[in-house]
């Protein structure tokens, strides 16, 4: 019987055998603080090679293509992407000798730029407030009767046309993107769980994590709860009433909600989804770092605000799962800096922050 090959039992051949099989891990006093009944588990995305979750379709749409025949080595890969993605994409282009080009908005952050730039891709920065369907946003509409079908990719179809032997994986419509979640994410989680999950949690972006993991446990066992979080200021949630008053609300969070509903946001495995605010996520996010030891991203503090409500449901003895996207590492010059919560509005004082800080 063939053994599974494992960070014990083997040297990787290379770093992209270092995606997936991430840690999950109890957050026994976050559960406590907010009077959990149930268990509370975080599984850690932020160990993938890259530094997220975005690693895994990442590695598993350049795969796609390169089975397909359409990916060659010297090749271009083009990604609109809120970094992540891009990272991961970057990332497994360096290992396999690909070329990346990255459409990203002015919002994200300056860290993710530098490990763009670092792994060799090249970057188009795009207006943050540029609606999807616009041609100056990242993934906004340029060539009419191409980007008909393909609505939000407008500057990637425009930068395919001018790029010889490009590519555009398209992460909002590429069926490798939930099926990394499927065949990946969901499945550690089930097999870690030993089967005992009652509730999954997660934010949406493209919505590939929530929807492919979503699949994948409710064909296990229809019973588990499926919950999305989604910031105010986003249209993803359903009833659409949620998403009321949020209109024109830009957020500071990244990687999680949109403007318009990506093909793989397929909403039928979502049974809740809860509206966040930035202030709460980024605060719950210090509190995962400082409290429980987890090195993670602001969208990780949104997941576990939604977790935190949604598990109130559950009793003793029951589960939730809840999943950090990525790394602080993302984030050095914003939320983890005082001044920066502070200027944001996100509390009053810097020096709170800190007298916070030495009382736990
Ligand atoms: N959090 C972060 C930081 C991300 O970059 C992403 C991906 N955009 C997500 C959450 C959401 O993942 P998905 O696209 O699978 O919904």
């Amino acid at each position: 019987m063939s053994e599974e090959k494992t960070i014990y039992n083997s040297i990787y051949d290379n770093i992209l055998e270092h995606i997936g099989n991430t840690p999950m891990v109890k957050l026994n006093k976050i559960a406590k603080f907010y009077g959990l009944e149930c268990e509370l588990v975080a599984k850690c995305e932020f160990y993938n090679a890259g530094g997220s979750v975005k690693d895994r379709i990442g590695k598993r749409m350049i795969e796609g293509l390169e089975k397909d025949g359409k990916l060659k080595p010297g090749y271009t890969v083009i990604e609109p992407t809120s970094g992540n993605t891009g990272i991961g994409l970057a990332l497994a282009s360096a290992v396999k000798g690909y070329k990346a080009v990255i459409t990203l908005p002015e919002k994200m952050s300056q860290e993710k730029v530098d490990v763009l730039k670092a792994l060799g891709a090249e970057i188009i920065r795009t207006p943050t407030e540029a609606a999807w369907d616009s041609p100056d946003s990242h993934i906004g509409k340029s060539v009419f009767l191409f980007s008909f079908f393909t609505p939000h990719l407008g500057v990637a179809n425009r930068l395919v046309k001018e790029i010889p032997n490009s590519m555009i994986p398209d992460q909002y419509n590429n069926v490798n993107n939930p099926l990394a979640h499927y065949h990946g994410t969901a499945v550690e989680i089930f097999r870690q769980c030993g089967g005992k999950i009652d509730m999954l949690v997660a934010g949406a972006g493209t919505g590939g994590t929530i929807a492919g993991c979503g699949k994948y446990l409710k064909e296990k066992n229809p019973n588990i709860k499926i919950v999305a979080a989604d910031p105010v200021g986003s249209i993803l949630a359903l009833p659409e009433k949620l998403n009321e008053g949020g209109e024109g609300v830009s957020y500071k969070i990244e990687g999680i909600g949109y403007d318009f509903v990506p093909d793989v946001l397929k909403r039928q495995y979502v049974d809740e989804w809860i509206k966040t605010e930035d202030k709460e996520s980024f605060l719950m996010a210090r509190k995962l770092i400082r409290e429980e030891g987890l090195l993670c991203g602001g969208s990780s503090g949104t997941a576990v605000i939604a977790a935190v409500k949604a598990a109130k449901q559950l009793k003793k003895g029951q589960r939730c799962v809840v999943i950090l996207p990525d790394s602080v590492r993302n984030y050095m010059t914003k939320f983890l800096n005082d001044n920066w919560m502070k200027e944001a509005g996100f509390t009053d004082d810097a020096s709170e922050l800190a007298a916070e800080r030495k009382r736990s």
